[in-house]
């Protein structure tokens, strides 16, 4: 547990936050690969970077503190953590996943630990009474994303993860739409928590990087055992940038859900759009369970267009708002999952679980909302056909 009660002062100072050899109010960049030994079997506590390094330390021990963890890990991308914690299991193991899953996490089951005996079903995590229908024994882990993108679907963490250890299984969030500012999973029953903090919070588009925050010890010993054996480990200088784009997590966020908000309301106003999915808004199907469990309805915002409306001019025609994968930086993405983020899931899945070839996805960014929502609107108007 944090010593800080708030969360904007343990952004800064949670952790290893200053350097203990100069009192730097940054922790420094620790390029090295490997560390003198003053004598055999005499380390200063370092013998080789993919082992221990410093700077990843410093993060590592960030990350743990805002989860309220046991220990944190950083690896080299959001999969390679979910690699990584994934490798916790064994041949014969099956995992469930939430319909929405990452298209990433869904491809590395489906297609790398298929290899290894490993097997996955998509579940109703957002339905507790159908999701424990499909624990069979087999079943050892759950991934749990709330909201799970592109739909935004929410899962009550309390009460998946209660019906899971029932089971005996292990749960998994992927916490990377809302961060610990918006959402700790592990004070909601969860065992791990994963982050691609390649998004919010690196929050400024310029770096790939994972985490992994885990509640126990004994899973904190398994899972730097494997961090490593298979070595997907963080470098130093992206360290840094993770650490210090987590000082700023909470100014981000609180614009990011400002200028969400609106945006939502502007859409759900417009009379050319469809469909809004946001667990912010009131009408939302997830709004009640989320506004238990988070702070707010994040960032992440889908929406459809109705007929007549073209969206390839509609991205073709964005001035300000970038079409490109990803999200969570300062500047405003818009995506189309089912040929973008999503693609890697087959075409009857995405259908299945809802996932539209008109569907639209918005990363809202901190630029004024006024130029965020004149741009949507000028898009909009040449989408019209
Ligand atoms: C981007 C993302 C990942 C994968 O992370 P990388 O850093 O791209 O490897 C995993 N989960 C979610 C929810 C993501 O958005």
């Amino acid at each position: 547990m944090s010593k800080y009660q708030n969360a904007e002062t343990a952004l800064i100072h949670g952790g290893i936050s200053t350097d203990i050899h100069t009192g730097a109010v940054n922790i420094p960049i620790y390029q090295t690969s490997t560390y003198q030994q003053d004598g055999l079997g005499k380390m200063r506590g370092y013998e080789y970077s993919r082992t221990g390094n410093p700077t990843r330390e410093a993060l590592e021990a960030l990350i743990a503190e805002l989860e309220g963890g046991e220990a944190g890990f950083a690896f080299g991308s959001g999969m390679a953590a979910i690699t990584a914690v994934l490798s916790l299991l064994e041949s014969g193991d099956r995992v469930l996943i939430s319909s929405n899953v990452y298209g990433g996490t869904f491809r590395v089951l489906d297609k790398v630990f298929n290899h290894f005996g490993i097997t996955y079903t998509i579940a109703d995590t957002d339905d507790p009474a159908r999701y424990e229908a499909e624990i069979t024994p087999d079943v050892k882990a759950v991934i749990i994303e709330s909201p799970a993108n592109p739909l935004m679907t929410v899962t009550d963490i309390a009460a998946v993860s209660e019906i899971s250890h029932r089971h005996g299984l292990l749960v998994i969030v992927d916490n990377t739409f809302m961060t610990p500012y918006l959402q700790k999973p592990l004070a909601l029953g969860a065992d791990i928590v994963v982050h691609s903090a390649t998004k919010y919070l690196g929050g400024h588009s310029d770096v790939v990087a994972g985490l992994a925050v885990v509640n126990s010890k004994a899973l904190a010993e398994r899972l730097a055992f494997i961090q490593n054996s298979t070595g997907g480990v963080l470098g130093p200088f992206d360290s840094f940038l993770l650490i210090r784009g987590i000082k700023t997590l909470a100014v981000r966020m609180d614009r990011h859900v400002e200028n969400a908000e609106k945006a939502a309301a502007f859409l759900k106003a417009h009379d050319a759009v469809k469909k809004v999915y946001y667990p912010g808004l009131q009408d939302d199907p997830g709004y009640a369970v989320n506004s238990r469990q988070a702070k707010n309805g994040g960032v992440m915002i889908s929406f459809e267009l109705k007929e007549g409306y073209d969206i390839r001019k509609f991205f073709e025609s964005l001035e300000l708002v970038m079409l490109a994968e990803s999200l969570g930086g300062v500047e405003s993405l818009v995506c189309h999952p089912a040929t973008m983020t999503h693609a890697s899931i087959p075409a009857d899945i995405r259908a299945k679980v809802g996932i539209t070839d008109g569907l639209i996805r918005l990363s809202t960014g901190i630029e004024n909302i006024q130029d965020i929502l004149a741009d949507l609107a000028q898009a909009i108007d040449r989408a019209s056909v």
